[in-house]
């Protein structure tokens, strides 16, 4: 075919750098790169989610409102359904809320690290972000935020809570503290405050400005379903509502949902157990740092991962991941989710012989 010359597509300037997103591929006998959950759906739960999957109506489209996942949900967490928007994952609601409730000009303050499809959505969507490190410690100096974020004038403030990667948390005075000191809307990323205890879900509804973000991929095993959620007043809720597309949440994981929300006692079992593998897997990595060089800090964790900081993190991944474990490298350090009690002790005894 001749070549057209006269109209002649390029991809602009802010896409064209970009590379798909790629988590680790290939197959490694310990994955503990993604912070998922390590249960997986078997037994009573399975069984329930089969005979749910027979009661899907495949040639309708979904309820558009998820009613009865976000009942669920909300029964759940002990919130009002009426505050509660549901998304395809929460990673499609941080994409919504960048996209919908900032306009031209308007400033995005991230704090980092942190998240980083935050920043990802914001130049996607071309706002302006403001990113403002987190010096030394790695903790959210929030004194230090609030002046930061009216300096900026900012529209928008997003981070996760407790923080991935640092692990590490803002206690809700604090969080309650920045929210009522800035004019911005602050959406407050809880993905991992199933493990912690300073959640400030039950009162998101009470500020004008906030949304609290929650999902279903990391306590509550779901990652497969793409399940996130918004809690919010109601007028932002009504908001989110209108702008989120119409069938966002598949009727499928709708319905695996609802199934997993119907059994509170096993959610909470397993959260339990994933919080007690964290902390035997960050007293192991303490125990190991006394016998070998090379671990300079360990952060302590309010997630189901640990963070640490490495001598020579690029190489200890590289020789893990030849060992068939897979963890995190971002930077200068490793993160490394809980898993089962044979995958921690995998990553532990790996790590020692590499630091040997
Ligand atoms: C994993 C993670 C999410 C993604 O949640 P999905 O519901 O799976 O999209 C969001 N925020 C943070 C901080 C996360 O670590």
């Amino acid at each position: 075919m001749e070549r057209c010359d006269i109209v002649s597509y390029q991809l602009g300037q802010k896409i064209r750098e970009l590379k798909p997103y790629d988590p680790i591929s290939g197959q490694f006998e310990v994955r503990l790169d993604a912070n998922e959950s390590f249960f997986p759906v078997d037994g009573k739960l399975l069984e329930e989610m089969k005979a749910a999957l027979a009661r899907v109506d495949f040639h309708r489209y979904p309820d558009p409102y998820a009613v009865r996942l976000i009942e669920g949900f909300a029964a759940f967490y002990g919130v009002s359904p009426d505050h509660v928007t549901a998304g395809n994952g929460s990673d499609e609601l941080i994409g919504v809320i960048t996209s919908s409730f900032l306009e031209k000009g308007d400033v995005i303050v991230t704090l980092s690290p942190d998240f980083s499809m935050y920043r990802f959505y914001a130049s996607i969507y071309e706002v302006k972000n403001i990113d403002v490190s987190k010096e030394g410690s790695l903790k959210i100096d929030v004194d230090e935020a609030i002046a930061r974020i009216r300096e900026a004038g900012a529209r928008m403030v997003i981070f996760s809570n407790p923080c991935n990667p640092t692990s590490l948390g803002l206690s809700k005075e604090d969080v309650h503290k920045l929210v009522t000191s800035v004019d911005a809307l602050v959406v407050v990323d809880e993905a991992y405050m199933d493990f912690w205890d300073q959640s400030i879900l039950s009162q998101a509804h009470t500020y004008e400005n906030v949304i609290v973000l929650r999902t279903c991929s990391k306590a509550l095993g779901m990652a497969a379903l793409r399940l996130g959620f918004a809690v919010a007043c109601d007028a932002i809720t009504t908001a989110l509502r209108a702008v989120k597309s119409p069938y966002n949440v598949n009727s499928i994981s709708q319905e695996m949902g609802t199934v997993l929300f119907s059994h509170p006692d096993l959610i909470e079992k397993r959260r339990d157990a994933i919080i007690a593998s964290r902390v035997s897997l960050e007293a192991g990595l303490r125990a190991l740092s006394d016998r070998v060089d090379g671990i300079e800090c360990i952060y302590p964790s309010c997630t189901n991962f640990v963070f640490v900081r490495m001598k020579d993190a690029k190489a200890v991944f590289e020789r893990l991941l030849s060992m068939s474990v897979a963890v995190r490298l971002m930077g200068n350090h490793l993160r490394i989710s809980a898993g089962s009690e044979q995958e921690n002790e995998k990553v532990l005894r790996c790590l020692e012989a590499i630091l040997q």
